[in-house]
């Protein structure tokens, strides 16, 4: 091993520098990945590419599907998607989304908003991305639905994991990408309290009937303090997406209570204009609500031991803040960091940190306003919102506009690592 972790640093250095590479094996890397949405499957896609021995757990039962579309901008975001060889994929299944509009209460139109602004340069379903990556890593990697870690104890030789469900374990690494909420987080950095930001807002995704007959366009509805938004992402005919976006306090509710979040949002939504009586009546079916607080997560170490946090759970940004191409991004470059290190998290963590850490952020700076965005605090607010879209779907600033998107999604020198 000692030998290794030379040779490393000469290998690293020389990718710095633009020499060709030794491409190393992490054949004998064992690793735990908790959480299987964008963020596990990128990275057990990144890792089995240089032959790591990878297993996921999620909580779910199943893979989640739901969510709205994300997207990615930029030549980094292509560059990493392109190197995991998921480019042409999502490119494939992308949605093709059009015009989306803010409306008054009669749905007729007031704004254009950019479509830099709305899809970046491709956008693709939530649930389809992570379907993708998991049908390319399930047959590689040992994926464990219905379970959770309990317990990490961070040993000289490994992590010893116990599970809620399963017998405990022991992995050379455990990854923590379960989300905002992380367990992983709480159990190797301290509760959520003092690393997640509340934003002032909540968001609620699910789908609608499409009683707007929208054919790959958007609806944007605001009133002081709450907003819904309904786009028809794949031209399906019947189905649309609504986005649910209100102003709030924290509340306590239980993460796991579907049927509690539908009351909030019923009672939070209640008399609300335009589709919001229609939008309530389909959410009482819903069976794939998405509900969670629009909140950062700002930690000072991404890592500890032998433990790390991936996308949302370590720097989640929610809504506009580019969560999805951060955590794919994160996850290149956490596989790539091992790679060169030849599996010594020591070096390959310090140098994931110092790589992320000031990407993330400056993608978060960017998202702090989707709450006020979409859910003006007053009637003031709004007229001043739709002022500056006004503004900015004029020609020459919608070009200015995706400069400015695009800035933070590339602040990120890659190395080229082994492939
Ligand atoms: C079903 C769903 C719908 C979403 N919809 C939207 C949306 O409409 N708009 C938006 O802005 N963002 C949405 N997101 C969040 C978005 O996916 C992330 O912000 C971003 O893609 C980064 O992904 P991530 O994998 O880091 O975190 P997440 O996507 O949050 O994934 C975390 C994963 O970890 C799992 N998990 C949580 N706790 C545990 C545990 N203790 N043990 C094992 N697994 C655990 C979760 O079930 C989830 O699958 C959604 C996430 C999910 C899971």
């Amino acid at each position: 091993m000692t030998n290794d972790v030379k040779n490393v640093h000469n290998v690293h250095k020389a990718n710095d520098t633009g020499i060709a590479h030794k491409a190393y094996d992490l054949s004998h890397l064992t690793v735990l990945i908790s959480g299987a949405s964008v963020a596990g499957p990128a990275l057990a896609l990144n890792l089995l590419r240089h032959g790591a021995q990878v297993t996921v757990v999620e909580r779910a039962p199943e893979l989640r599907g739901g969510g709205f579309a994300v997207d990615f901008r930029g030549h980094v975001h292509r560059k990493v998607l392109t190197e995991m060889g998921i480019w042409d994929e999502i490119h494939a299944r992308q949605t093709h989304m059009g015009r989306q509009m803010v409306v008054d209460a009669d749905g007729a139109p007031k704004v254009d908003l950019p479509s830099e602004m709305m899809s970046g340069d491709v956008e693709i379903f939530r649930g389809e991305l992570a379907r993708l990556m998991y049908e390319r890593t399930r047959d590689r990697a040992e994926y464990v639905f219905g379970d959770s870690v309990a317990t990490l104890t961070d040993t000289p030789h490994g992590v010893d994991v116990t599970f809620d469900n399963g017998p405990a374990r022991r992995f050379d690494l455990v990854i923590g990408a379960d989300g905002l909420h992380s367990r992983t987080r709480s159990l190797v950095f301290g509760e959520d309290s003092g690393h997640l930001r509340f934003l002032d807002h909540y968001v609620a995704g699910f789908d609608v009937p499409n009683h707007l007959g929208l054919d790959r366009t958007g609806r944007v509805y605001s009133e002081p303090g709450r907003a819904i938004a309904i786009g028809n992402y794949d031209g399906d005919p019947d189905r649309a997406g609504a986005l649910l976006v209100f102003r709030s306090e924290r509340l306590s509710y239980d993460r796991r209570d579907v049927a509690a979040q539908k009351r909030i949002l019923a009672d939070r939504f209640a008399g609300t204009g335009w589709e919001g009586p229609n939008v309530l009546k389909a959410l009482e079916t819903a069976d794939d609500l998405y509900f969670d607080a629009i909140a950062q997560i700002h930690v000072d170490r991404l890592t500890r031991g032998r433990v790390a946090l991936l996308g949302d759970a370590g720097y989640g940004a929610t809504m506009g803040g580019m969560g999805t191409g951060v955590a794919v991004v994160g996850a290149y470059v956490l596989a790539g960091e091992l790679a060169l290190a030849g599996g010594d998290h020591r070096t390959a963590f310090a140098a994931y940190e110092s790589r992320i850490s000031a990407f993330a952020k400056g993608c978060q700076k960017t998202s702090g306003n989707a709450g006020p965005f979409f859910a003006p605090a007053t009637e003031r607010r709004i007229r001043s919102r739709d002022r500056m879209y006004r503004l900015l779907s004029s020609r020459p600033l919608a070009a200015f506009f995706k400069r400015l998107t695009e800035k933070s999604a590339t602040n990120i020198k890659l190395p080229e690592y082994p492939a």
